[in-house]
């Protein structure tokens, strides 16, 4: 069995000088992700590369479940490491290595042998061709095809040398913690847990603020959320959520307001609020759900009028998805089953039969003037009194 990974990243490759910050953040992300499987293993660097060494039994399948939710890495190849005992000693153990790892021996190949360490007897090219006849000579199913080899068998040269003929995908992106913190308003819904998905495979950081309005929306809907944030959190890393009572408030919209600008006002105030917890806690944007056209809420008019009550950035990741691409990532990382559960949402129970689709920013705002008298002291009391959960 294979007992150490070959970790490869992407593009990490086009760091320059800060290369290593990224490389660093890498192993620790791996670090932290296999502490959670059973076993022993050792996450290091070495000349440019990121390995995860296994030093006690371990499941293979749980290991790479693991690494597959790691942002930052783009294969997960398995390695034999060989110690350097000559050209011949090489050539045995290529073939004992084919045969374990490709029982069947019935494929097209490619040889790909690297030095990096230059002094080695034959240069790249007379390895490939000296590996490839001995795999030729010794397995007559096997023939060479260098355009579009079923299987590509590389061969690195270092202090030992790495053999590796199988590569596993990651999810890509970049480690988390490299591009700072963002604030996610976490609903539970589909989109939300996927435009935090997304920001964070960008190496982004996540907090998350999720509003409800008990006892209009109940408390197995915020332990909804709470799941969702789990299952993001596999890949994101811990996230504080911020649960913000927003009852009054929007008791106070409903009363108050025309029916037809309820959500757009509401989301106005989400955003505001959203943004004084990022400010506090060191978070350079928010992050939304938000699609365009998804409903009147998400219509450009509307956009822009949410948009207009903040200064902080507001990233939609999802802004140009259909629907049905967001369903696809939903289920992939696992959040679908938990997000169609049919809980109440704060915005569903306060919202008219004819929400505006085309708000006009002065009118708006004409309009929350109205909650003059009592928005400063309620604004102040949902964010003093939010409850604070850490999602590990
Ligand atoms: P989602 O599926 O993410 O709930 P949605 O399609 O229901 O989104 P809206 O209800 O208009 O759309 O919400 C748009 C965005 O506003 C959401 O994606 C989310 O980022 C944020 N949001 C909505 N409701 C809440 C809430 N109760 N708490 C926190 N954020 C919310
Ligand atoms: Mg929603």
């Amino acid at each position: 069995m294979t007992d150490t990974y070959l970790i490869k990243y992407g593009e990490i490759f086009l760091k320059g000088k800060n290369r290593f910050i990224f490389e660093d953040a890498l192993v620790n992300r791996i670090t932290e992700a296999v502490e959670k499987v059973e076993g022993r293993f050792k996450v290091y660097k070495y000349l440019s590369r990121v390995y995860v060494e296994c030093k006690s039994d371990f499941d293979e399948e749980e290991l790479i479940a693991a690494l597959k939710k790691v942002f930052g890495i783009t294969a997960i190849c398995p390695v034999r490491v060989l110690e350097d005992k000559g050209f011949d000693d090489l050539k045995e153990q290529l073939v004992k290595y084919v045969a374990e790892v490709h029982p069947e021996a019935d494929f097209t190949f490619k040889m790909l042998c690297k030095r990096a360490r230059k002094n080695y007897p034959l240069n790249s090219q007379e390895m490939n061709c000296a590996l490839g006849e001995v795999l030729l000579d010794s397995y007559p199913n096997l023939k060479v095809n260098v355009h579009n080899p079923d299987v590509l068998i590389t061969v690195e040269v270092r202090e030992r040398i790495y053999v590796y003929s199988k590569s596993i995908p990651g999810p890509g992106g970049m480690p988390v913690g490299t591009a700072g913190k963002a604030m996610v308003l976490l609903s539970g819904g589909l989109d939300s847990p996927v435009a935090a998905y997304m920001i964070s495979k960008r190496g982004v950081k996540i907090e998350a603020v999720y509003f409800h309005a008990p006892p209009y929306t109940s408390e197995r809907a915020k332990e909804k959320v709470v799941d969702l944030a789990k299952i993001v959190s596999a890949y994101t890393g811990p996230i504080k959520l911020h649960v913000i009572n927003f009852t009054d408030i929007q008791m106070a919209i409903y009363q108050k307001c025309p029916p037809d600008e309820l959500t757009i006002i509401m989301r106005r105030y989400m955003m505001r609020i959203a943004e004084h917890i990022a400010l506090e806690n060191g978070c350079m944007g928010l992050v939304t759900g938000e699609s365009i056209g998804q409903v009147a809420s998400q219509t450009m008019q509307s956009l822009m009028c949410t948009n207009e009550v903040c200064t902080l950035p507001v990233y939609r990741p999802l802004i140009a998805f259909d629907k049905q691409d967001i369903v696809d990532i939903s289920e992939k990382i696992n959040t679908y089953e938990t997000s169609v559960l049919p809980y109440e949402d704060c915005c569903t129970i306060f919202v008219a039969e004819h929400p505006v689709t085309k708000p006009i920013p002065s009118v708006i705002e004409k309009h929350e003037h109205n909650l003059d008298d009592c928005i400063d002291e309620m604004y102040k009391k949902a964010i003093e009194e939010r409850e604070i959960i850490e999602i590990k």
